[in-house]
């Protein structure tokens, strides 16, 4: 249950900002799944997400860093302590060929941006759903591309109690220091905060590049079921092979548990067909698994993550 503490201390930390409490997660996610979370705040600033953090860990109350929810599988029972959306964190700037994002700036909006400055680079992502930080935690790619190709260098806070005395530990990496791999960052196991990154583009014609972003998305929309509430991708491509190949010969095309299934248009999609619980998509990845390891010997890994209580 919701401790008296948070319902009287937090409103003051966020001051601008909002909060919610027992907000339902599905409304937060590309999925539609999950439940409430116990607070939902929404920083505006640097200090008030800092204030939000060190108020957790002074308390010893759990956080979670929500993006735009577009790789998430949210627990049914929803998320204890405090649900952090970076969506109010959302400034963009440029300087010459480079151009600076806030964690919260959506994909598309830094895409849109970077072409009608005829600043070429960010076409894969024109149609990654999600947050410039999701983006920068997953190594978002596509069509070629991916976010270590063209990313400069970020900035990161490391939540520390020490921050109330020091104040915030604003750090930096180059490029080479986000451990980039497919599909990976540092930010998967150093609870780092994402805060923004510098990304740098080659000039071009603005009309070019908004006509090959546009391209990108017609393919998108043709192969993938865009118009069904999903996670994207459900797993990693393992080496050597297509997933919704692997998915198809077993046999699981529009496979089903509850209100969850196999995409019919992308076998690697699981799509939210109405009502599907998390529940349901855990099963499904599972039957998913264990069929195609039964039947090829191949392990998928999960790409989309899943939080809280199974
Ligand atoms: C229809 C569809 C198509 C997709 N296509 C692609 C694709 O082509 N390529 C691809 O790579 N992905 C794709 N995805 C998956 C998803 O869009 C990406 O992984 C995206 O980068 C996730 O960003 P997000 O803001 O939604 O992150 P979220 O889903 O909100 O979060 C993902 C993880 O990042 C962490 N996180 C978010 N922000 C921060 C931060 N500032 N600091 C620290 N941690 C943070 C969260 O805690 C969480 O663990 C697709 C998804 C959908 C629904």
């Amino acid at each position: 249950m919701l401790s008296d503490l948070l319902r009287s201390s937090l409103p003051a930390l966020v001051d601008n900002g909002t909060i919610r409490f027992g907000e339902s997660l599905k409304e937060h996610c590309s999925f539609g799944i999950g439940g409430p979370a116990e607070a939902f705040c929404v920083p505006v600033s640097l200090a008030q997400l800092n204030d939000l953090l060190l108020f957790a860990l002074y308390n010893e109350i759990a956080y979670f860093i929500l993006g735009r929810g577009s790789n998430l599988l949210i627990s049914d029972k929803g998320l204890p302590g405090l649900v952090i959306s970076t969506g109010g964190l959302n400034k963009l700037s440029h300087d010459d060929n480079c151009v600076s994002a806030w964690c919260g700036v959506l994909l598309k909006d830094l895409c849109g941006y970077a072409a009608g400055l005829g600043l070429s680079g960010l076409e894969f992502a024109s149609g990654i759903p999600g947050s410039v930080g999701g983006a920068v935690f997953m190594n978002a790619g596509a069509y070629g591309g991916e976010i270590k190709d063209v990313l400069y260098c970020s900035k990161y806070l490391v939540p520390e109690l020490s921050a109330l005395e020091t104040g915030p530990k604003l750090r930096h990496l180059k490029a080479a220091e986000h451990q980039f791999d497919y599909r990976r960052s540092v930010f998967q196991n150093s609870g780092y905060i994402h805060l923004s990154s510098v990304f740098r583009l080659r000039k071009d014609d603005p009309a070019a590049i908004s006509e090959r972003m546009r391209e990108l998305e017609e393919q998108r929309w043709d192969k993938q079921p865009m118009d069904l509430p999903s996670a994207g991708s459900v797993f990693k491509r393992p080496p050597g092979h297509f997933t919704g190949k692997l998915v198809d010969d077993c046999g699981l095309r529009g496979f089903r548990i509850g209100g969850a299934a196999v995409s019919d248009k992308h076998c690697g999609f699981i799509v939210n067909l109405g009502g599907a619980t998390a529940s349901d998509v855990l099963a499904v990845i599972k039957h998913v698994q264990d069929q195609v390891f039964e039947r090829f010997g191949v392990v998928l890994e999960t790409e989309l993550r899943f939080v809280g209580q199974a």
